[in-house]
Order: structure tokens, then sequence, then C-alpha cells
């Protein structure tokens, strides 16, 4: 399989409605959406860190197995930084800073053994930045793009340019009802397909998520989890479960993708467990295919 991720690397800083606080951990959609997909066969990984990215970031992700030859280091730059706070719910969240630093600068080159690259996920980072990377990929199969509310709000021209180019979108439900206008997420799904992609992954967090495809509507309820420590990551880890699985299966028809939410689900239920890439660090594959067979027993009704 040949999957390629970009998105922010980033160093976070988290509080929970408990009181606890991670300070400064290592966070960034696609740290998160890579550490998921490396379940399911190989990741490349394009994106950029300041001079102040701790080393030991560096070796903790080493764990996964991520391919990191796009990764750079760049001299004057700072890292990507947020500091977020959830309420009561565990689902809202509110920024409390974003300091945008390397990510609101250039990719770094796309290295030349990444260009065959047949499954590519724009996870959330400035949309130039993922525009900037889909014009690489010739080979392109499937492509699949996250965004959020600063994007949204301040850049929509480049934002509506991207959905053009896109197969599919994977968005939270306000995200979708700011995008769109439109509070009910399968009437804005469907404005959304109008806009472009083919396809639309609406995330409700512990509700679930809803696919709407031309060949049907998937609606997956969230895996009942009784242990949620910080939700930061879910999103871009259950997009790394389901991209991982589809490129895996190299098959991107509806039930393959309805498939593949149900490994993104799984794969985002474990990441909530722990502060940043903590429970994600002692994941078997065992356990998430345990969890799998658990939860797909479930929705047989
Ligand atoms: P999620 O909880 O799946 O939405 O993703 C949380 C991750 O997104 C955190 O690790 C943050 O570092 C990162 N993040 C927060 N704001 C932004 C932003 N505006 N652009 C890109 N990544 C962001």
């Amino acid at each position: 399989m040949s999957l390629i991720v970009t998105g922010s690397i980033g160093i976070d800083t988290i509080e929970t409605p408990d009181g606890q606080k991670a300070d400064s951990v290592l966070g960034g959609s696609s740290i998160y959406f890579a550490a998921a997909a490396s379940y399911f066969g190989d990741v490349r990984l394009v994106g950029a860190v300041g001079e102040d990215f701790p080393e030991a970031f560096v070796g903790d992700f080493k764990h996964f197995d991520v391919d990191t030859t796009g990764l750079e280091v760049r001299k004057g730059s700072k890292t990507f930084r947020w500091h977020g706070k959830y309420l009561e719910n565990m689902n809202d969240r509110e920024t409390i800073s974003v300091d945008l630093n390397v990510l609101a600068e250039d990719l770094p080159p796309v290295p030349d053994g990444y260009k065959d690259s047949q499954y590519i996920f724009l996870a959330n980072t400035h949309p130039a930045g993922q525009m900037a990377l889909l014009e690489n990929f010739p080979n392109r199969k499937l492509v699949v793009a996250d965004t959020m509310d600063l994007w949204i709000n301040t850049e929509k021209a480049v934002l509506t340019d991207l959905l053009r180019q896109i197969d599919g979108l994977v968005l939270n439900d306000s995200e979708a009802e700011l995008l769109t206008g439109e509070s009910n997420v399968i009437v804005a799904a469907d404005k959304i397909v109008a806009m472009g992609p083919k396809f639309v992954v609406v995330k409700k967090g512990a509700h679930g998520a809803i696919l709407r495809h031309d060949d049907g509507v998937c609606a997956l309820p969230a895996y009942p989890a009784r242990k949620v420590i910080d939700p930061t990551g879910a999103g871009d880890s259950f997009a790394g479960g389901m991209m991982g699985y589809l490129a895996s299966a190299d098959d991107i028809s509806y039930a393959t993708l309805c498939k593949a939410m149900a490994y993104g689900t799984v794969v985002a239920s474990f990441n909530i467990e722990d502060f940043s890439l903590g429970r994600l660090k002692t994941l078997e594959k065992a356990e998430l295919d345990q969890r799998y067979a658990e939860f797909t027993a479930m929705l047989n009704v």
C-alpha cells in the first residue's frame, strides 16, 4: 500500500474538566493519523517542525514505524503549538491558544520515493499546504481531507478550491454546520457533496459517525467507551484507521468504506484512553482486532 499524510505536527497542552493537564506533549493531526494508520501497513509523512521540536518526540514516534523521510526540522522556525481545554461533556473544547509557526510556511519538498503514493490523506492543516501536497501524486487513487473551524473561518476560498479536487471529506458535525449553515448532518453532507467531494464522513464525537456516499448512507455509533481520559486526536486516529484499512484492502467501494469506518471507530476508542500517543504506544494489533470483533458483533442487531 502507499498511504501518505500531511497535516500538523505539534506540541500540545491539553486540559480536561477533571483538572488534569498534559503540558507540551506530542500532538498534531498527522501524528495521530499516522500512528493509527500504521496498524494496517506503511505510512509516509510529509511535514515540518521547528528547531524547538523535542528530540524525545522523534523517539516516541519511531515506535510506529512511520516513514519520516518527508519530515523536515526547519532551521529558524518554530513548531506548531496548540492549547485546548475540554468542556464538561468531554466532546466540545475551546482553543486557549494556537501558534501556527511553521504551519504557516511552505511544506517541505515531497521525497521522490513518495511520488507513487496512491492513498492521500490531507489531515487538518492550512488548506494551502493541503493543496500543495496534492499536486505531487499523478497516480492518486483516493484523496481524503479533514478540516476545522479555524480554516473554514479564515481560508474559505482555498478550502472551496480544495473541495473540488478531493474524493472525500472528513469533518465533525459542528464544522459541517459551519461550512454549510445546515444543522441537520445528512442535509449538511448533501450540501458538501454538491461542493465537490464524492463522499463525506461527518464525525459526531461520542455519537459516532455518518458516511454520505452516492451508493448509500452508513451510520455507526461510537464504541461504548468507559475510559475517556483525553479526546484529542480522536478524529485523526479515526481517519488513520479508516484510511489505513482502505489502503491495505486497496478497495474504495462503499462497502469497504463502511468497514473502514468501523476500524477507525475502534482505533479512536483506544486513542482517547490516554493523553497524546500514550495508549496507542502500548496498543497491540491483536487487541485492536479483538475490539473490532466485539464492536461489529454489537452492531449485528
Ligand atoms: P482532533 O482532536 O482529532 O481534532 O485533533 C487534535 C490535534 O489537532 C491536536 O493534536 C492539535 O495539535 C491539532 N490542531 C489543533 N488545531 C489545529 C489547526 N488549526 N490546524 C491543524 N491542526 C490543529
